[in-house]
């Protein structure tokens, strides 16, 4: 049995939507982690919502998210930075702990690495998108074996010490995603709605084919979306809000297919596996994780990266695509005990190695 402190990430309480993907790999591996007997408790910003898992809140302000900066972006943390504060907790419990497993993909916690003498795992859930980040990083991979953790071959590419990484994939609960065989008549986008999801053209496409494009997730950037909403007739698009995952399911499922739109290279694109354990194509700019997820003509299509009509020839394609293969693909790429053995193998090998580490 292992002791795992998680520490998430210090943008927005878990819950939110603030932090993307990174809170249902968080929540989905803290629940395979319990299930298999490992102890599991999650540090998080004060407001963080997980079912059945002990959370250690901590109060502070919100760090900025990496991808609203530049790459040269000097590094720097609020007053009464929650980030400072999550790690100044485990600083005094980490003893405790087997290991501890960080979620944030910000420059503190690759900083304190060497100055813990509990293990550090790092899982990182985005791409290269700083300067300062990829070069304390890289110090950190050369000195400590096998400590990053990513989701990609695709996004390990993006940094410097991209052998170094181990390739963790990501996985859902099959159990909550429910088949549906027969769609409605719409076209869905799940996401942050934010400049790097290039939201703007999935409704460009949707207004080619005259198929409405329902919308969920997370306003992360209100100017971005005003703008849209005026560019854009009301009756192409329908915006349904930010869902829990069981509802968010439940409306997704419907879908004829999920268009992704990323303008960086995505580092997973957890909602391409949401889509697929219910049954979902999925379309997709072939632009980082989902050229590893959909298998094009079967599951879903990849797309030439920002071709509006790319993505209008591929939703008239999609009476080629058996919504059965899609769930199929789902079970056995994506289910949660996989990646659990991926993830127990990555941390007792941290455990063990941290005689080795210089
Ligand atoms: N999401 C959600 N409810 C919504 C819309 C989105 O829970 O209404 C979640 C979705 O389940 C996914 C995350 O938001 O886990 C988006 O993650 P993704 O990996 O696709 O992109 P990221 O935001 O990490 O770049």
């Amino acid at each position: 049995m292992l002791k795992l402190l998680f520490l998430s990430t210090p943008v927005g309480p878990l819950g939110s939507g603030l932090g993307g993907g990174v809170e249902l790999t968080l929540y989905n591996l803290a629940e395979e982690m319990q299930r298999r007997g490992h102890q599991v408790r999650v540090v998080a910003p004060t407001g963080s919502v997980l079912n059945n898992i002990q959370i250690v809140e901590i109060p502070g302000n919100l760090q900025i998210p990496a991808q609203t900066q530049s790459r040269d972006v000097p590094i720097s943390l609020p007053s009464d930075s929650v980030l400072a504060n999550i790690w100044e907790y485990a600083h005094t419990v980490a003893q405790e702990y087997d290991l501890l497993v960080n979620f944030a993909f910000d420059w503190l916690p690759f900083y304190l690495t060497r100055f813990f003498t509990t293990p550090i795992a790092h899982f990182i859930s985005m791409g290269s998108l700083s300067d300062a980040l990829d070069l304390v990083m890289t110090r950190v991979a050369k000195a400590k074996q096998g400590t990053f953790g990513v989701y990609t071959r695709s996004q390990a590419e993006t940094f410097p010490f991209a052998d170094a990484c181990t390739i963790l994939g990501s996985a859902v609960d099959l159990s909550v995603y429910d088949f549906c065989a027969q769609p409605d008549d719409y076209l869905g986008w799940v996401g942050r709605i934010a400049p790097e999801k290039g939201l703007e053209d999935a409704v460009a496409a949707a207004v080619k084919t005259g198929i409405p494009l329902k919308i969920w997730g997370k306003i992360q950037d209100q100017q971005y979306w005003e703008k849209i909403n005026q560019d854009y007739p009301e009756g192409a698009r329908e915006y349904c809000g930010f869902l829990p995952t069981r509802e968010l399911q439940a409306q997704l499922r419907r879908c004829r297919a999920l268009l992704m739109t990323p303008r960086w290279v995505e580092a997973f694109g957890n909602v391409a596996i949401e889509a697929l354990a219910c049954g979902v194509p999925v379309i997709s700019y072939a632009r980082g994780g989902p050229t590893e997820i959909i298998r094009h003509g079967k599951t879903g299509f990849l797309v030439t990266p920002d071709s509006v009509d790319g993505l209008v020839e591929a939703i008239n394609n999609l009476d080629q695509i058996d919504r059965i293969s899609c769930r199929q693909q789902a079970e056995t790429e994506y289910s949660l005990p996989a990646l659990g053995d991926r993830f127990e193998k990555w941390f007792n090998s941290r455990i063990s190695r941290i005689c080795g580490d210089k």
